[in-house]
């Protein structure tokens, strides 16, 4: 990958590593304006605040370096560069190529409409390709010599939604038709479907998977054609260090409330206003501990993988209105301006001010390794990424 890199200094224990991304989104170029407004056409945009993940990282592992170098802190600090989050699993790969081995804690953190130390899970993911091979024939000149591909594609999207009254609440599939044939007068000899299952835990998704696997083979049976499936990837589900996040909560509390201007609040509502949504402003307030959070809801994030392997701490703050869309050009519209701007100052601050407290007090750090050791006990980690280099999506 080559926009992957690891920078570090210092030397000896604590290792303490703080991770940052940088990729964008497809086609959500915006101007630092509270409405839809292309930056430059056809370009891509941050859209879900990426940009300030991995400055707001940077910066905190360049005032722990300043600490380290004037002899008030001792130890090493590393900064991973992790790319191509959103479709790739960039950290995934840097996992497995063993550039994190010795990191005694992680940090990290994400954008977002609320700023809190993250207790709560993600959704682990699977990601997966099934294709179905057919043979082509006249439609209806000998259509009984040909063996269509899409009707094993339509039986085994037909499972799949049948599957949905069986599952857990917390279950998530959806999926979308890359290939369903060319022409009527041809019977289709290729169909191609690509599916996203999800669900709290990544025994969950396996057992999910499991069933998938099942259809896909049952459904070419009955159309008399093949099928293959593939895994392109995918994510665990984040193992949360309670330990480590109530340091962090303890510094969101010292940092207090974030100090958006009324100017900045406006800013906001108009976005608000643009997107139909209600005119809450944005929220400079440092949400309670949450000690008993509730399962995790949609979403999933590489960061969970690292969260098996190495202590993660992890934190979200404020950078864009209430409820505003993400992955939209809302967030981009914050990202270029004042708003995201003191939200990765402030998170930089909070994650700057929490790995000094575990390079301070090497109690921080065994309490936050312990608490890793007793709940990853037992848990044998694989990733979902196939064998070889990472699948980069080219330029358009
Ligand atoms: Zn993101």
């Amino acid at each position: 990958m080559p926009t992957a890199f690891v920078a570090e200094f210092g030397s000896g224990r604590p290792v303490i590593g703080i991770m940052g991304e940088y990729d964008a989104l497809p086609g959500l170029s915006q101007k630092a304006e509270p409405a839809r407004a292309v930056l430059e056409p056809g370009a891509p945009g941050h859209g879900c605040g990426h940009n300030l993940f991995g400055v707001g990282s940077l910066a905190a592992a360049t005032a722990v370096k300043d600490l380290i170098a004037s002899g008030k802190l001792h130890g090493t600090v590393k900064f991973f560069g992790t790319p191509a989050e959103e479709a790739v699993g960039g950290k995934l790969y840097m996992l497995r190529e063993g550039v994190m081995n010795g990191v005694d804690v992680m940090l990290a953190w994400h954008p977002d409409d609320e700023t809190r130390a993250d207790t709560k899970s993600t959704q682990a993911i699977v990601d997966v390709t099934v294709e179905f091979y057919g043979r082509a024939a006249h439609a209806a000149f000998d259509p009984w010599n040909g063996r269509s591909a899409v009707d094993g594609l339509e039986l085994f999207t037909h499972a799949v939604n049948m599957m949905r009254e069986h599952i857990r609440p917390s279950s998530r599939m959806h999926y979308a038709i890359l290939k369903g044939g060319d022409v009527p007068n041809v019977v289709p000899e290729y169909g191609k479907v690509w599916i996203w299952l999800r669900d709290e835990k990544r025994e969950l998704v396996d057992e999910m998977l499991g069933r998938l696997r099942k259809m896909a083979a049952g459904s070419a049976m009955s159309a008399d054609v093949e099928s293959k499936v593939t895994i392109n990837g995918g994510d665990w589900n984040m193992l949360v260090n309670m330990t480590g996040e109530r340091l962090a909560q303890q510094n969101l509390e010292w940092l207090g409330p974030l100090p958006f201007t009324a100017e900045e609040q406006e800013y906001a509502k108009s976005i608000q206003r643009a997107n139909k949504i209600a005119e809450k402003g944005l929220n400079p307030a440092v949400k309670p501990f949450d000690a008993n959070p509730g399962p995790a809801e949609g979403g999933s994030t590489d960061v969970a993988d690292i969260s098996w392997n190495i202590p993660t701490i992890h934190l979200s703050v404020a950078t864009a209105p209430i409820d505003a869309p993400w992955h939209g050009w809302s967030v981009v519209a914050c990202g270029g301006m004042s708003i995201g701007h003191k939200g990765m100052v402030y998170a930089s601050k909070a994650l700057a001010a929490t790995m000094i407290d575990l390079f301070a007090d090497p109690a921080n750090v065994s309490a936050v390794r312990e608490e890793f050791a007793k709940k990853s006990a037992g848990v044998q980690y694989t990733a979902y990424i196939p064998a070889g280099p990472p699948r980069l999506p080219t330029a358009p």
